[in-house]
């Protein structure tokens, strides 16, 4: 049986991650427990993940030769980004299962797919338009109104290629900075909180969905997660069957977050789709007896699903640059979990660990921010 038709991998297999960040460390080390063994194809050497991993082959995602040897070597190939170039998927689903697919890859690297394929479901998301010249910029701002945000449509992350269409704002030196880029324009939604679900989908159609948790940003980049959401259960499980339907559009076979706005209303839209492990869902490593991670790792190698149910509450804080200096002050609380990611160089605002603190779990818990976790 060739390797893109065998259903079940057993433990002993080697599960190949492209990429080599800290959501593929975070994979390898939950595939170890499993009797899996991990290979991981990234261009950097010396990655958070290859430093937990069996194998890395470091090499170009365009590296054709270096594909093929690397799909010949593994069971399954998975990633823990999502925009891994099509070249690169064609290429390695010639001799092996990549898993997310082609198809959910296609849609979350693209702004404008995502949001056609969300609002095709009957979905809904921010109102948007597509934007490819100045013109239709000023077009789209005259429907949308001001405030609107201007986001390229591939590409960007943390906020990373965004800008804040406000009162004053000059569209010709907005249109400027998009650097020529594909764009779309988002209407400003005043959200009261931004949730996200975390899913796992396997070969079989089976599903596990983590509680939907609440994100709180500084500066466009994570800071804490608050596990589960405080909001009503209505509203909650209005997030988790948002979650499950796109899962199963999408044939969905891994591990997929959902981010969400919550309206002032009480709506749920939807922002972005991530087809991977998600840093809302790193809470889930301590709070729950089958994380994110192993879930992935089960998933993709179509093992029967982990329960997602949480054993306890947790808030998840991102530790940022020079906060991992607090790594002792973590290490110190007994309701704390300390993970850092093997990376040197402490560059500020890069994602170097995260803690997560629990708290006995309850029904409701109305999170005040007045006590962050440490440190
Ligand atoms: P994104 O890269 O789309 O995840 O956006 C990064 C962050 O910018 C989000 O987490 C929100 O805090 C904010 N944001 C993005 N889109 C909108 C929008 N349409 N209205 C208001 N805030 C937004």
């Amino acid at each position: 049986m060739s390797k893109a038709a065998r259903a079940h991998i057993a433990p002993g297999g080697s599960v190949g991650i492209l990429g080599g960040g800290q959501l593929g460390r975070m994979m390898a080390l939950a595939a170890a427990p499993l009797g899996y063994k991990v290979h991981i194809y990234c261009p950097d050497a010396d990655s958070p993940a290859a430093q937990v991993a069996d194998a890395c082959t470091v090499a170009a995602y365009t590296d054709t030769a270096a594909l093929a040897g690397f799909a010949q070597a593994v069971d399954v190939v998975t990633l823990e980004f999502e925009n891994i170039p099509h070249h690169t998927v064609a290429t390695l689903s010639e001799h092996v299962s990549v898993r997310p697919g082609w198809k959910a890859l296609h849609i979350s690297q693209n702004r404008l797919r995502e949001k056609e394929f969300v609002t095709g479901l009957n979905i809904a998301t921010a109102p948007y338009r597509a934007v490819g010249n100045r013109q239709e910029l000023e077009t789209a701002v005259a429907e949308l109104g001001r405030p609107a945000i201007l986001k390229t449509t591939e590409l960007g992350y943390d906020g990373k290629g965004q800008i804040k269409i406000g009162p004053a704002t000059d569209l010709t030196r907005a249109w400027e900075q998009m650097n020529g880029a594909g764009a779309v324009l988002e209407g400003f939604v005043a959200f009261s909180a931004e949730v996200s679900v975390v899913i796992a989908r396997n070969l079989s159609g089976e599903t596990a969905c983590y509680c939907p948790v609440e994100n709180r940003h500084t500066d466009h980049i994570l800071d804490i997660t608050i596990a589960p959401a405080p909001y009503g259960s209505g509203l909650m499980k209005t997030a988790g069957d948002i979650a499950t339907r796109i899962a199963g559009a999408l044939d969905y076979v891994g591990i997929l977050a959902v981010e969400m706005f919550v309206t002032e209303t009480g709506g749920i839209l939807v922002n972005e789709i991530a087809p991977r492990p998600h840093n809302s869902g790193h809470w889930t490593l301590d709070a729950c007896l089958v994380s994110q991670f192993e879930q992935a790792i089960r998933a993709v190698c179509n093992l029967p699903l982990g329960n997602p149910e949480r054993h306890s509450d947790a808030e998840m804080k991102n530790l940022l640059g020079t906060d991992i200096n607090g790594y002792l002050t973590a290490l110190s609380r007994p309701d704390t979990a300390l993970h850092l990611y093997g990376k040197h160089d402490a560059r500020a605002g890069r994602k170097m660990g995260h803690v997560t603190r629990l708290f006995p779990k309850s029904g409701i818990r109305h999170h005040s921010l007045k006590n962050p976790p440490d440190p």
